[in-house]
């Protein structure tokens, strides 16, 4: 394993049990990435400074050793595969028929809000926020509603809020989703997809970069239900879905080829799943 170069972050205890104790796990771009001893949480530690999250959070790009981009571009299949997660996993908000509210938290270049907006009942609204300046200008300017700002920016009342790919990017997730209770009609849903790094043993088991330390957090099943139910949240569905088909295979050996830390193997052999959290706010 390389060695982590030196950062001016700070160490800090597992975001989720306050586990002093921990394992590293991976290192990239210059971060080390820890498995906690307390919980299994995966957290980058020591944690960059808050002003060098939140500039990479605006900006899209960090400072590693080669700054890292991750701005990135609008991408049509996200918006396929939006409609099919709300077909699968809120098939009963669209047999029910009626109009939603839906927000989408991190909307990047707004993919989801399009994909939701084509497939939830007549009459629904769906917005997103988006920090990332160039991508929610991108978004506008294509007319998909999604505002520059962060939460805090937020008014309103919504039956869902969506964190599609957030989870890993917020440093305190349990007050994030704290937060986002104020924002809920009674009985509203947070919604979130993710994926399950933390049930994976090691580090090679995870498909791609851990693009650290734009993800500064990766959880599994357990502490993902944890950080929800701990905010005041009901997990009411939680399903996984598998990655691994033939096409992963052959991208594996195609990354392994040049030089990528993942494992190679056959298809349908792998843990790493996606996770699709519905978590219902809780009355008390
Ligand atoms: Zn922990």
């Amino acid at each position: 394993m390389k060695q982590p170069v030196e950062r001016s972050g700070q160490e800090i205890a597992c975001p989720l049990c306050q586990s002093p104790s921990f394992k590293p796990w991976a290192v990239e771009n210059g971060f080390c990435c820890v498995r906690c001893d307390g919980c299994g949480l995966l957290y980058v530690n020591p944690r960059p400074r808050q002003e060098d999250i939140d500039r990479g959070v605006q900006l899209g790009v960090h400072e590693t050793e080669r700054k890292l981009n991750v701005v990135g571009k609008r991408m049509a299949w996200k918006v396929r595969q939006a409609c099919s997660i709300i077909q699968s996993e809120y098939g009963d908000w669209i047999i029910r028929g009626t109009p939603v509210r839906w927000l989408d938290v991190g909307a990047g270049f707004g993919e989801f809000v399009e994909g939701a907006k084509s497939v939830l009942p007549s009459g629904s609204t769906v917005e997103g926020i988006e920090p990332m300046i160039p991508k929610a200008e991108d978004a506008r300017a294509r007319g998909v509603q999604v505002k520059t700002g962060l939460l805090e920016d937020v008014q309103g009342t919504y039956d869902a809020i969506s964190l599609i790919d957030v989870f890993s990017h917020l440093p305190d997730f349990r007050g994030f989703m704290k937060s986002l209770r104020g924002l809920l009609s009674p009985g509203g849903e947070v919604f979130l997809k993710t994926g399950n790094a933390a049930d994976l043993l090691k580090r090679e088991e995870f498909p791609g970069p851990l693009t650290l330390p734009d993800h500064l957090m990766f959880g599994g099943v357990s502490q993902i239900s944890r950080f929800v139910e701990d905010a005041g949240f009901s997990v009411v569905r939680l399903s996984q879905h598998r990655l691994d088909g033939i096409g992963y295979s052959l991208r594996n050996y195609a990354r392994k080829l040049f030089g990528h830390p993942v494992a190679v193997g056959l298809p349908y052999c792998s843990k790493a799943r996606v996770l699709y959290v519905r978590a219902r706010l809780r009355s008390s």
